[in-house]
């Protein structure tokens, strides 16, 4: 591994698919959600839309499925419902090794931030009791403090300006390749774990600087990579 951590001062962790293995949940809320609607979301699709805001992912297959764009109570209902859907499912574990990463990286001194396009406020606040000691509120981004969600870099500009450190000194932890994308055109060195499944051509043709394949790998090898 030629990429390292050494200069990196804060680390800024997607939550889907990184800290919950909650992917299965969405993908299957979308999928339901998008069928009551009379449109399709397969979970390819859903995985290559993953990161988005809700609002922008109802625009997106609107647009696709049925050539016009939802109208903004359309979205409304659709996400509500598709949100509701997800909080009905029962409750996603923490991805295995998530809590190793977020020990060894605060050890070694890092700032830690959760940067997600996530508006489920359950898991917002979960993750405030399942990562404590380690996040707070005031270190999160989510869909209520942005208006341009990823792919736009707009989530993780936000995330770098609360930490006070420049894009060189971060490091993020993404799955998706929306995600990726965004953290990238923000300017920073980007690890991909694709816990997914999609190919890993699609991830690194958004041009992570390292591409694992769980968290635990992640966890495993974060001594190597402050090497
Ligand atoms: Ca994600």
């Amino acid at each position: 591994m030629s990429f390292s951590l050494k200069n990196k001062s804060a680390i800024l962790f997607d939550m889907d698919g990184v800290l919950y293995d909650s992917m299965p949940n969405h993908s299957k809320a979308w999928s339901q959600a998008m069928e009551k609607f009379g449109m399709h979301m397969s979970p390819h699709d859903v995985y290559m839309n993953e990161g988005a805001t809700g609002h922008d992912t109802v625009v997106r297959i609107s647009l696709r499925d049925r050539g016009y764009e939802a109208t903004q109570s359309e979205i409304d209902d659709i996400y509500g419902y598709k949100a509701s859907l997800f909080r009905s499912m029962p409750e996603a574990r923490v991805m295995p090794g998530a809590l190793d990463v977020f020990r060894k990286a605060a050890a070694a001194g890092l700032k830690i931030l959760i940067v997600t396009g996530s508006g489920q406020k359950n898991l917002i606040e979960r993750v405030q009791r399942d990562f404590e000691g380690y996040i707070t509120r005031d270190r999160m981004v989510t869909a209520f403090e942005v208006t341009r969600g990823k792919p736009y870099p707009d989530p993780y500009l936000k995330g770098l300006s609360i930490a006070g450190v420049p894009a060189s000194e971060a490091v993020v932890v993404e799955n998706a390749p929306l995600g990726i994308r965004a953290a990238v055109a923000a300017g920073i060195d980007t690890i991909a774990v694709n816990t997914g499944p999609l190919e890993d051509e699609i991830l690194l043709a958004e041009k992570p600087a390292l591409l694992l394949h769980s968290m635990q790998e992640l966890a495993d090898n974060l001594e190597k990579l402050f090497a």
